[in-house]
């Protein structure tokens, strides 16, 4: 409180001040991003244990601006989406990422997914369902080869709007994947009404394998509950031999990790499908 007067409350308010003052300029910034050419769109394998390959990949967006240099998605996804800018970054990623692994899968003969995040703004937006049936038409990507990740959180805002709009694209063959799964509030019934094909294990759980006795009995469940619902499992960041080993015992499907593989440029990305058996 400012009647402390030990300085306490002025240094408090400075650094709201300075947060202030770079959200400010990161809005302003973002603004003229995606016609700068300011983005970019990595790529992070997705690793089946039971086919012994890379079956896809995460599209995760990068934003290097000139002065700033490379600013987070943890730090400006939050921005973009209160200013209402997240739209326009999520349709350029979608086409972005469309349109490269329809390359890559032309180039190898192969059928890779690719998974793209929905942010809750974009998912909940009237025109959700049209813009993607739209960017899939603009690139004639297949609708099979499509993942869409939604968190729990953003379903549950409105769940029937949820599932409607997810029955409506599952019903052309696109895909939905739930997100940082066990992070938010997470209502098991809703689980299964929403009818999405994978779960995906938020990072967090892997992580305390190795520290946090209880977590291993957590990512058992959720594992179990997936497979239950007839979901496929997707662990995210993994990092260690450990966590692999735990997860290959309680047959996940499929791993995302530093472990495995780092979020990548295309071109370097195509350099670490070469080496894959
Ligand atoms: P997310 O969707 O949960 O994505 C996974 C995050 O975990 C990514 O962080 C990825 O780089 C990171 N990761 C993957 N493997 C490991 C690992 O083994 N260890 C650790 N420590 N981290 C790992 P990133 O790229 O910084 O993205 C953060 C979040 O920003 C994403 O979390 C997602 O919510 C959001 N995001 C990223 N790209 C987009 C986008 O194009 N659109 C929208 N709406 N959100 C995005
Ligand atoms: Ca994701
Ligand atoms: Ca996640
Ligand atoms: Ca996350």
């Amino acid at each position: 409180s400012k009647h402390r007067g030990d300085g306490g409350y002025t240094l408090f308010n400075a650094n709201i001040e300075k947060k202030n003052l770079r959200r400010t300029s990161l809005e302003d910034k973002l603004r003229g991003a995606v016609t700068a050419g300011h983005f970019l769109v990595y790529y992070q394998p997705q690793y089946s244990l039971e086919q012994k390959r890379v079956t896809g990949f995460e599209a995760l967006i990068r934003w290097n601006d000139p002065q700033e240099g490379w600013i987070s998605p943890g730090e400006f996804i939050p921005i973009a989406e209160s200013s209402g800018l997240i739209s326009a970054i999520d349709t350029w990623t979608l086409r972005q990422a469309l349109g490269t692994i329809n390359t890559l899968n032309r180039e190898t003969g192969k059928q890779y997914t690719i998974s793209v995040n929905v942010s809750a703004l974009q998912f909940r937006e009237e025109g959700f369902v049209e813009s993607i049936l739209a960017a899939l038409n603009a690139t004639s990507f297949p609708p099979e080869l499509l993942e869409l990740e939604i968190t729990e959180s953003t379903a549950m805002q409105n769940v029937s709007a949820a599932i409607a709009k997810i029955e409506e694209l599952s019903k052309r063959g696109v895909c939905f994947a739930v997100d940082d799964f066990g992070t938010g509030y997470s209502s098991l019934s809703y689980l299964n009404r929403l009818k999405a094909d994978t779960l995906k294990i938020d990072s967090s759980f892997i992580q305390e394998l190795d520290t946090v006795p209880e977590a291993a009995a957590v990512v058992t469940s959720v594992i179990a509950l997936g497979k239950n619902l007839g979901m496929r499992i997707i662990a995210e960041g993994v990092e260690t031999e450990a966590q692999l080993e735990f997860i290959q015992k309680h047959s996940c499907s499929i791993i995302q990790g530093y472990l495995f593989g780092r979020p990548m440029p295309f071109e370097e990305l195509k350099e670490f499908l070469k080496h894959e058996a």
